[in-house]
């Protein structure tokens, strides 16, 4: 018990403070990036539904009229690869799991084995060129 206690003494230490604090910054740049692509991806679905509706009236109008679909394959691929994006490493392209994920300063997702590759080079995120965690 008086063990747990130093331990806990000692990691609430300035330096490990802000550590974490940085770590938080991290997360909440990266819930931002992702919220913006997914306020994209909510305005993707927008322009399905009005197209669909759209295509309802058409049809409605005329059964056997010949519909274009090549504005739904655009909003279809477009909205796949934002959620590729966000679950694939940008390196090495593996799928980002609980397991493997890693969140550097910059916000930008990556795989643990990338990010050791980057901590054993110049430790800059491969995405924006920002240095990874600091000096941690
Ligand atoms: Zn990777
Ligand atoms: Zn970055």
């Amino acid at each position: 018990m008086a063990t747990n206690t130093t331990n806990t003494t000692t990691a609430l230490t300035t330096a490990n403070v802000k550590r974490l604090e940085q770590k938080a910054k991290a997360g909440w740049k990266c819930f931002f990036m992702m919220r913006d692509d997914y306020c994209e991806l909510n305005e993707h679905y927008g322009n399905l539904l009005q197209r669909n509706r759209a295509m309802v009236q058409i049809l409605k109008a005329n059964p056997t009229a010949d519909i274009d679909i090549t504005f739904l394959k655009t909003q279809f691929i477009e909205m796949y690869d934002m959620i590729k994006k966000n679950s694939e490493c940008p390196v090495c392209f593996e799928t980002i799991t609980k397991e493997n994920i890693e969140v550097p300063s910059c916000g930008h997702l990556i795989c643990k084995g990338c990010k050791e590759n980057v901590m054993k080079n110049d430790k800059k995120c491969p995405c924006c060129r920002k240095v990874f965690y600091g000096n941690v």
